[in-house]
């Protein structure tokens, strides 16, 4: 089997096809594999939950960077970037995972994850080639890939081969399987770096620090599109994305109005922290994934189109899918058949794995995230009036100047002032995700029914 990546996913796929006593090689371009210093930092409780032998190897002894994220802090700004609001939450109690109580993410740098999880896989029997690009895929004179051809001209002959090579994937490209992404299905996400004292991020970020074990943070503003801070052991990313095609503007002019702002630079005064690299990537961000098989080919992780519909998780799909593309290979040479009829079943596996029930609401969320967080340069621009709706429900009754009967009344009134927009979005956006969410087993039509009783005018007391 070849696999062409060694990222998260062409590594979990070389380790689980090399255990089951295939022979196996996996090709990276980078000298070591995470030589890029990519994002996809937050490593997500699934990865946990799937992947326990694993995942409980992975600690800060060979990873130093990693840091526990308990909790998310969200920052919202006004249109004058002036900070409104800031809000922390824990997991909640419907999260029926019992690790995932006390983690939303692992932080970690992929210069540090990628070899590390290579490593296994090498352990495992795989054989991993870096500094090796795939340039072309060998094909059979009637058009069947059945092996790779690198930059030098060696050719590689395989039974199956695997596309892990990311969201730029010649195996896709050349295959076939996605010659091109449309702009709608791929975000250009610029990023910051930040050194920082790790100390201070402690006594910011730490378990016992001000916003206790708060490492992952969330921007959210009117004029730029949501960014997300992610904070490991001696450092910081923020970045902020949006689709091809959606940009108004050169998308680091956005991140660098957000980095410039005064709450981002008393945070970064506060823990000391000095920029340390620039980095601009592409991501997939589809509602469902391209297809992902053909004659002897399979694309897994960020070449398929895999990263979560709604907020774009990919190092876990990319696994899960590295997983079931190899346990289908591994059946399928074994039964002497790898045609597309028999590599089906790789989809038939993911369909109905964590990744494709994500994407069975694939349209409904993404549909939703862009005309939310990322309408921030459209005429639409939903943030104008969701932050101050927000604003005011979440935190208008913090106010002694008025008996608190007549805030109400005010908060209502202003409330009200959004509430045209905030329906309409309410009914075109949101009621397609709950809709998809509830299916016919969850019905709020009761509920719903004892609210509106309850809303009653009661008789004036005299
Ligand atoms: C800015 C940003 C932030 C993100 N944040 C998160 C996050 O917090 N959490 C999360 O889960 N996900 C996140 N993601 C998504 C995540 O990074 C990807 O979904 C994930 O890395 C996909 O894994 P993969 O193995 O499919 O591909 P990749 O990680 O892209 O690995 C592909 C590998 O293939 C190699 N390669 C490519 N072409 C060739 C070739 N022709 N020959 C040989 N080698 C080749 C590359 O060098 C690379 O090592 C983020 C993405 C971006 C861009």
């Amino acid at each position: 089997m070849i696999v062409v990546g060694a990222g998260p996913g062409g590594s979990v796929a070389a380790k689980v096809a090399a255990e089951s006593g295939l022979k196996t090689v996996f090709f990276e371009r980078g000298r070591k594999p995470g030589e890029k210093n990519s994002s996809g930092c937050g490593l997500g409780p699934r990865m946990w939950r799937e992947f326990p032998e694993m995942m409980k190897k992975l600690t800060p002894e060979v990873a130093p960077s990693l840091r526990k994220a308990a909790c998310v802090v969200n920052h919202y700004l006004n249109k004058d970037m002036e900070e409104i609001a800031i809000e922390m939450y824990y997991p909640t109690e419907s999260v029926t995972y019992e690790p995932a109580k006390s983690f939303i993410t692992m932080n970690c740098y992929r210069s540090e994850f990628d070899p590390w999880i290579a490593g296994i896989a090498v352990e495992a029997g795989a054989e991993l080639r870096t500094s090796v690009l795939i340039k072309d895929l060998v094909k059979d004179d009637k058009g069947k890939v059945i092996g790779v051809q690198t930059e030098k001209g060696e050719k590689v002959y395989g039974k199956v081969i695997i596309g892990a090579d990311g969201v730029i994937s010649t195996v896709a490209i050349k295959s076939g399987l996605n010659p091109r992404w449309r702009p709608d299905q791929i975000t250009l996400v610029p990023q910051y770096d930040f050194s920082a004292d790790r100390k201070k991020i402690d006594q910011m970020y730490g378990p016992d620090g001000l916003l206790a074990d708060a490492a992952d943070g969330i921007w959210y503003g009117t004029n730029f599109p949501a960014a997300y801070q992610v904070i490991f052991g001696d450092g910081f990313h923020i970045g902020l994305g949006s689709w091809m095609g959606q940009w108004t503007a050169n998308p680091i002019s956005f991140l660098n109005k957000l980095v410039s702002c005064k709450p981002f630079q008393r945070m970064i005064k506060a823990i000391d922290a000095k920029p340390r690299e620039v980095q601009t990537h592409l991501l997939p961000w589809t509602q469902e994934p391209v297809r992902t098989y053909t004659d002897n080919v399979m694309l897994i992780g960020d070449a398929g189109g895999f990263p979560c519909p709604l907020e774009a998780e990919g190092v876990f799909p990319a696994m899960e899918t590295g997983k079931l593309a190899a346990e289908t290979a591994i059946k399928c040479i074994a039964d002497g058949d790898t045609s597309k009829q028999a590599l089906k079943l790789y989809e038939e596996k993911w369909k109905k794995a964590s990744v494709g029930i994500e994407f069975q609401a694939g349209e409904s969320m993404q549909t939703l995230w862009r005309h939310l967080m990322f309408s921030t340069q459209s005429e639409e621009n939903s943030m104008e009036w969701f932050i101050p709706l927000w604003h005011e429900l979440r935190g208008g009754f913090y106010d002694w100047s008025e008996p608190h009967i007549v805030r109400l009344r005010q908060i209502i009134k202003k409330a009200q002032e959004y509430l045209p927009q905030a329906m309409t979005f309410f009914s075109k956006y949101m009621m397609p995700v709950l809709t998809d969410a509830m299916g016919d087993q969850i019905s709020l039509m009761p509920q719903l029914m004892k609210l509106m009783e309850g809303m009653r005018p009661r008789p004036k007391k005299k």
